[in-house]
């Protein structure tokens, strides 16, 4: 056979072996994708709950970010198209993603709706609180991972999503779920050790937000605040007056500020009372890494460190 004649049939071969070893390299590299489960979380403190059950399985993204104020999030083009390729999406409920709605609007955009769709609630099994401002008492209140025994729930309620949506590997779930809360049940004791020293009458949290009602009656503490709960209106003048009047009532109150909040109330409040600002507090995101508080366990070690340090070096 000349070579000419068989020519068309090596290149359609050669084809054939190019179409194939393209077919090959784009399975093999949707499967290294697909190796792991692909986890929403709406901010980051469930984002490291995720990372901690998940392990090595899950590759995580957090919808608003670290630093971010969660109740209130406008969704980029690239959280819609990670949530609706997601293979599980976890949020906290109690009232935290619905400022504008915009959670509800992200899963109606990413198709995740309905009972089939992969979208846990972790504050599932938490009693919830309600805002107590008039006109508000029938919302609730969504800051329960203040309250290490909510973190706990939160951590269960991540290990039983991932088991449904990957069973194979309900066992790599069940062992990280064990051991981190065991961290977790030793950290609520730690707290509840730790501020038993500090006299009741003392323990008194002032804060821009009023994001300590779990963690209040958790730690038995008393909180008061310039707003309850984040929103359009926060910081309003007869809101700081409130707390300014609040603080001259109070012997050696102390002043601490959110880290994912503008801080700008509460330096008005503490210009006005005279009052300085003790220092930083985590309340609905984790440090950035790297940083203080950069998970869910240090953001809580560091409340505890500087509530203690605030109340009783003053
Ligand atoms: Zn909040």
């Amino acid at each position: 056979m000349k070579f000419f004649k068989i020519l068309p049939f090596i290149m359609s071969l050669a084809l054939v072996f190019f179409l194939a070893a393209c077919g090959k390299e784009s399975v093999n590299s949707v499967k290294d994708k697909n190796d792991k489960i692909h986890v929403i979380a709406t901010y980051s403190i469930i984002y490291d709950i995720v990372k901690n059950v998940g392990g090595n399985r899950v590759e995580v993204h957090t919808l608003a970010p670290v630093g971010s104020n969660p109740h209130e999030y406008d969704p980029l083009p690239k959280d819609v198209q990670l949530t609706t390729d997601a293979d599980a999406v976890f949020y906290n409920g109690l009232n935290l993603e619905g400022g504008n709605s915009w959670f509800e609007k992200l899963l109606l955009t990413a198709g995740k709706t309905g009972i089939e769709a992969p979208v846990f609630r972790l504050s599932e099994g938490v009693e919830p609180k309600h805002l107590t401002s008039k006109g508000k008492e029938s919302e609730e209140d969504p800051h329960a991972w203040l309250d290490v025994r909510n973190g706990i729930k939160y951590a269960q309620n991540v290990k039983n999503g991932l088991i449904k949506v990957d069973p194979e590997h309900a066992d790599v779930y069940e062992k990280n779920a064990k051991e981190y809360i065991l961290k977790l049940e030793k950290l609520h004791q730690e707290a509840v050790k730790r501020f038993s020293k500090i006299p009741q009458e003392q323990r008194l949290l002032i804060t821009s937000e009023g994001a300590f009602k779990y963690f209040s009656e958790a730690y038995g503490f008393e909180a008061a605040y310039i707003w309850e709960i984040n929103a359009e209106n926060q910081g309003s003048p007869e809101q700081v007056k409130a707390v300014v009047d609040f603080i001259r009532s109070k012997t050696n109150p102390v002043l601490f500020v959110e880290t994912s909040l503008d801080p700008r109330s509460m330096e008005m409040v503490s210009n006005e009372t005279g009052v300085p600002i003790f220092g930083k507090i985590f309340t609905d995101s984790i440090g950035k890494p790297g940083e203080d508080g950069d998970t869910y366990i240090k953001m809580m070690e560091w409340n505890i460190d500087i509530i203690l340090s605030g109340l009783t070096e003053k």
